[in-house]
């Protein structure tokens, strides 16, 4: 991982990543209550979708937002099925827009990642594409309600890795008709195909829907908590073995091929999003920039030193020509003890966890209750000491909110 990346963005100021929402699916999956919508491949409103998302990312650039942007992520949803000529037109802006950006990523589903969308990426200065394949069996993909085959899968990732783009697979366990064996096949084929990062999550039943409602009254022993921790441990030794370094609790990755832009979300860089659903985490600096194009937003009281915003558009305002000051936002302030607990979290959510100079924030901040909460996750088994900074363990990866609860009790009132 490359830290040092972020060092322009500190001199220039400015949110360091940039997100892209494109809420379209062609059908929801089974399992998903992501914020995406089915909708027609030839619907126009996504070409207007698009053009909005265009022209807010000139507005951020225009205040100045993006003079520091690292990284962008389009992500959804499907962001290939907006076909090759609109995605173009929004891939080529956000690279006007933001300069100096040395990774942009883009979300794709096999069904929808045609060789023209492959070449209009690559074109438009694309330098990842994110495919959700989630599994390489059909029994598995069925279940799941995916749209692709096993080999429609393989065959578009490695059209992908043959464009000299990085790529990265997402792969789900836990899920109906999956097996030991089956995952095991899976996370080999995967490996087989060349990619350089890969992304595993255990299958979450939501309710409301298809799935989630199935076995709402049941309980799935292809879920259970140990089936989870089992999963995620063989893809651990699988993903090791074939050369891949777990550097987040979900992700692993060749040498140099993390993802730069999940790591501002980890790290604490300011980052700032746009389209349905999006979400923000803004300094008050980054803030007070965005605020200037979305005068709508409240004005910050001394206390506050980070904001956490959503667009709340609504669904039926999906396709309007929107401008930044005509969105709605849901915002949420954080003092400088939340924002520390904050980062607390999100560091333990990575291998090398929390280091030093955050430490010792956290201690000067916190005091004893920090070295107290710190003793007992040790104790636990969850958290090391190494070299000055605390690293989750083994039994920590499996049982994170163990770790982040106590971390955020941090932040209550001291
Ligand atoms: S492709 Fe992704 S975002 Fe779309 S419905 Fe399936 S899981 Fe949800």
């Amino acid at each position: 991982m490359s830290p040092n990346i972020w060092n322009w963005r500190a001199i220039a100021g400015g949110a360091g990543a940039l997100y892209v929402h494109v809420p379209f699916c062609v059908r929801k999956c089974a399992y998903c209550d992501f914020a995406s919508w089915g909708m027609d491949s030839n619907d126009g409103r996504m070409r207007v979708y698009a053009r909005a998302l265009s022209r807010q990312a000139e507005e951020l650039a225009s205040a100045g937002l993006l003079e520091g942007c690292m990284t962008a992520y389009v992500g959804g949803g499907t962001p290939s099925m907006l076909g090759p000529e609109v995605l173009s037109g929004l891939l080529h802006t956000l690279r006007t827009v933001a300069p100096n950006m040395r990774e942009l990523s883009c979300e794709a589903n096999p069904d929808t990642l045609s060789d023209e969308v492959l070449v209009a990426m690559r074109e438009a200065g694309t330098t990842r594409v994110s495919i959700g394949v989630q599994s390489l069996e059909d029994a598995e993909l069925v279940e799941l309600g995916r749209l692709h085959d096993a080999k429609t899968a393989a065959e578009r990732v490695s059209a992908a890795v043959a464009t000299g783009m990085d790529v990265s697979v997402d792969l789900m366990c836990a899920t109906p008709q999956q097996s030991k064996e089956t995952w095991g096949r899976t996370l080999l084929a995967a490996c087989e195909l060349g990619v350089g990062h890969v992304s595993v999550y255990p299958l979450q039943l939501e309710q409301g829907t298809p799935l989630g409602d199935r076995y709402a009254h049941d309980d799935p022993c292809w879920n259970e908590e140990e089936v989870q921790a089992n999963r995620m441990e063989m893809a651990q030794s699988v993903l090791s073995a074939a050369g891949f370094a777990r550097y987040e609790v979900a992700s692993y990755a060749r040498a140099d091929k993390q993802c730069l832009h999940n790591t501002a979300y980890w790290t604490g860089i300011p980052y700032v999003g746009v389209g349905y659903g999006a979400a923000s985490m803004l300094d008050r600096a980054t803030y007070v920039q965005l605020r200037s194009v979305a005068p709508q937003l409240p004005a910050l009281e001394g206390w506050v030193q980070r904001v956490r915003l959503s667009v709340e558009r609504p669904w039926d305002r999906i396709a309007c020509d929107h401008r930044l000051c005509s969105e709605c936002f849901s915002v949420e302030l954080l003092n400088a003890q939340e924002s520390l607990a904050e980062d607390l979290m999100l560091g333990m959510r990575l291998s090398r966890g929390i280091g030093g100079a955050l430490v010792a924030q956290a201690k000067e901040a916190f005091g004893n209750r920090f070295v107290r909460t710190i003793e007992r996750l040790v104790a636990d088994g969850l958290v090391s000491c190494e070299n000055g900074s605390l690293v989750p363990t083994q039994l920590g990866w499996l049982l994170g909110n163990q770790i982040f609860g106590p971390l955020w009790s941090l932040s209550d009132n001291l």
